[in-house]
């Protein structure tokens, strides 16, 4: 992350120095190459770049979380090169070095409707591995390590099954999970998208019922799930109670269509802020030559700013690191995350619910930062996308048309639970009619 060895620093000022016209005709476009150190040497050429006003010039993850496996269904009029960068976010040198192998390019171009991708990326968004299931049991598999790639055939004996469990939680719902052999062994996967849906940390309770509709997928003769997705649940609690199923879109949405996570802003505070430095994967240090990543967006503003939750969520993170300052993480659910760094002060406690608008923080320039700004972050899944770009769930519902589909999806499901209510109810002297 920092430069450490002799010959790099006593070898930088001059350098430097002879850079010091082209940097301040692009300011904005400089603001990342600082290589943070408390170096006496390089606080004079801090000076002398103090045009420079921005300069969270290093990726510091501050909260790492693990990045999972990202499925994608090409649909009619998908193109390869418009999901990449614009739906999924992912580094273009990827496709690049992936469409340089003349075989990879052959396999890539002949992808079709109904065919399913997956893919993972690092806490940086560079991609880690992609495969592409040609058919059911057949695929291929690349894997990206530094820079190389590798690229494999699948042939596994590929069994999809869809299972219903049902339970009441004890302790938690992933102890109750556990008991369950028909999860394959994917108890705690379970566990942690129900806890992305449900605030389920502080809001589970002993007696609280639960029935889940869980995607699972075996392969070869493996004893264990390769692996397992929630495709609906059906939650009855003490403090929550809440049913829903999984769309097209990989969202979730209750039986009516109302999305469980609506409203989305695009960024955290009222008026406009130049943005001072932008989101870039794999933008080059100009003397080293390596990728140092900027994983948010920094807008310039005044100490003191009134930084505001883009949406509901709960406060997971507030702490302090040397380089990021003071800072904040937010959970939205479903995988959303936001960050926001170099804070003067948080306003808010980890474990609190917020709601959109909420003041969550004062904007500052704490930590390894010559400017007062705000870095903001956008991850999902723990991987970070462009907070200026990216899709934002922002339909509160889904329309006549999409509901109708999202409905009969779950049709069966719906169903059943709307029997088994009736039937509850009908033990109490109070039957309604199954409307379904
Ligand atoms: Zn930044």
């Amino acid at each position: 992350m920092t430069e450490s060895t002799a010959t790099t620093r006593t070898s930088r000022p001059p350098l430097l120095r002879a850079m010091v016209p082209a940097l301040a005709a692009a300011i904005a476009l400089a603001s990342w190459w600082w290589a943070p150190s408390g170096d006496a040497a390089l606080m004079t050429d801090r000076a002398l770049l103090g045009l420079i006003e921005d300069s969270d010039l290093y990726a510091v993850d501050v909260d790492p979380a693990p990045t999972v496996w990202e499925h994608y269904t090409i649909a009619q009029g998908d193109s390869l090169a418009n999901l990449w960068t614009n739906q999924w976010q992912l580094p273009e040198a990827a496709l690049y070095t992936l469409l340089n192998d003349p075989r990879s390019a052959d396999i890539l171009r002949q992808v079709s409707p109904g065919q399913h991708l997956e893919w993972r990326a690092d806490g940086e968004g560079r991609l880690l591995a992609l495969r592409l299931w040609t058919d059911p049991s057949k695929g291929w598999e690349w894997n990206l390590r530094s820079g190389q790639l590798h690229r494999t055939a699948l042939t596994y004996e590929r069994n999809l099954h869809q299972v219903a469990v049902r339970g009441e939680i004890r302790t938690s719902l992933s102890a109750a999970l556990a008991e369950m052999p028909s999860l394959g062994g994917r108890a705690q996967a379970i566990a942690a998208e129900m806890g992305e849906l449900l605030p389920l940390a502080s809001k589970a309770r002993k007696g609280d019922r639960f029935s889940l509709l869980v995607d699972l997928e075996y392969i070869d003769d493996a004893e264990g799930a390769y692996a397992a997705r929630l495709a609906g649940f059906d939650y009855e609690g003490e403090q929550i109670s809440v049913r829903a199923a999984r769309f097209d879109d990989d969202r979730f949405y209750t039986p009516e269509g109302k999305s469980l996570l609506p409203g989305f802003r695009r960024t955290p505070f009222n008026s406009e802020y130049r943005i001072s430095s932008p989101f870039n994967l794999h933008r080059h240090h100009p003397i080293t030559g390596r990728v140092t990543p900027h994983l948010g967006t920094d807008f310039a503003m005044p100490v003191g700013t009134r930084v505001l939750a883009p949406a509901k969520g709960v406060v997971r993170t507030v702490s302090y690191h040397p380089l990021a300052g003071r800072f904040v993480v937010i959970d939205h659910g479903q995988g959303y995350q936001t960050r926001y760094l170099h804070l003067q002060k948080a306003q808010v406690r980890p474990g609190q619910e917020v709601k959109p608008g909420d003041v969550i923080a004062l904007s500052g320039n704490t930590g390894r930062s010559t400017g007062s700004h705000l870095h903001y972050e956008l991850r999902l899944n723990g991987r970070p996308l462009n907070p200026m770009t990216a899709s934002l769930p922002s339909r509160e519902r889904l329309q006549a048309d999409e509901l109708r589909r999202f409905q009969n999806q779950y049709a069966a499901y719906f169903d059943l639970h709307e029997q088994e209510n009736a039937t509850a109810v009908a033990g109490n002297g109070n039957r309604r009619d199954n409307a379904g």
